[in-house]
C-alpha cells in the first residue's frame, strides 16, 4: 500500500455481494479508474481514468492537482498524487475507523432520532469492541450501524478511496453515485478522511 497515512480523501462505500473484480471492472469501464499504480491481493491502486472528472466535481477556485505518479515510486513509497484506491474487508459493515475511532473529531448523530450524541467520546473504550449503548435522547440501543458520522467516516465491504483531495473540495456527482449503483447493485455513502482503514480489516485474497 502506498504511504497515504494523514493524507486528506473522499472515501466512497457500501455493502455488496458482488466481487471485487466486478467493481474493478466497472469502474475501469467507466473511465473513473485508469492505468495500474500498484495492485496486490488487499488492495488496488490506480491512476485517476479519463472520466475522473466527470465523476468527481471540485468546488472553489481550481486546485491544482497532480496527477501522475512520480517516477521511481515504490509500493510503499509517500503518495503525494491523486490517485484511487479500492478495498475490499472480510465483513459487511465494517467500519473504516474502526479500531480508531477515537481519531473522530465529529460528533455522530443517532439515525433514529437524528440528535447529536455529545458525549459518544466518553464511550470510546467500548467503540473499538462488539458495543452497544442507549442513545441519550430516544433510547433506542445503537449499535455501529446506528450512528451516522455526518461525512466523517462510513462503513461497508467495498471502499473506494481518492486520495490527496480535500475536505469537501472534491465532491461526487449524482450521476457518478448513480453508475455506482448500477455496478453493485447497492446504495453508496460518501466521506472524508484523513485516516487509513487498518490494514489488517482488508481482504487478503
Ligand atoms: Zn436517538
Amino acid at each position: 500500500m502506498l504511504n497515504t497515512e494523514t493524507q486528506y480523501r473522499l472515501v466512497f462505500c457500501t455493502n455488496s455481494d458482488i466481487q471485487l473484480t466486478t467493481l474493478l471492472n466497472g469502474l475501469n469501464n467507466l473511465g473513473f479508474i485508469g492505468n495500474t499504480v500498484f495492485s496486490s491481493n488487499a488492495e488496488q491502486e490506480y491512476c485517476a481514468g479519463d472520466t475522473f472528472f466527470q465523476s468527481v466535481t471540485f468546488m472553489g477556485c481550481s486546485p491544482y492537482i497532480e496527477f501522475e505518479p512520480p517516477p521511481q515510486l515504490k509500493p510503499d513509497g509517500v503518495a503525494d498524487f491523486c490517485f484511487i484506491r479500492v478495498l475490499a474487508t472480510k465483513e459487511a459493515n465494517t467500519s473504516y475507523h474502526a479500531q480508531q475511532l477515537k481519531n473522530l473529531t465529529t460528533l455522530p448523530r443517532c439515525e433514529h432520532c437524528r440528535k447529536v450524541i455529545n458525549d459518544w467520546s466518553t464511550r470510546v473504550p467500548f467503540l473499538d469492541e462488539s458495543w452497544a449503548f442507549n442513545c441519550p435522547s430516544c433510547d433506542k440501543v445503537l449499535t455501529q450501524a446506528d450512528l451516522d458520522w455526518r461525512k466523517a467516516s462510513g462503513s461497508g465491504n467495498l471502499f473506494i478511496e481518492v486520495v490527496n483531495v480535500y475536505l469537501q473540495e472534491a465532491v461526487p456527482t449524482d450521476v457518478f453515485l448513480q453508475q455506482l449503483e448500477t455496478i453493485s447493485s447497492s446504495l453508496w455513502q460518501y466521506f472524508y478522511t484523513n485516516s487509513n482503514i487498518k490494514k489488517h480489516l482488508l481482504d487478503s485474497q
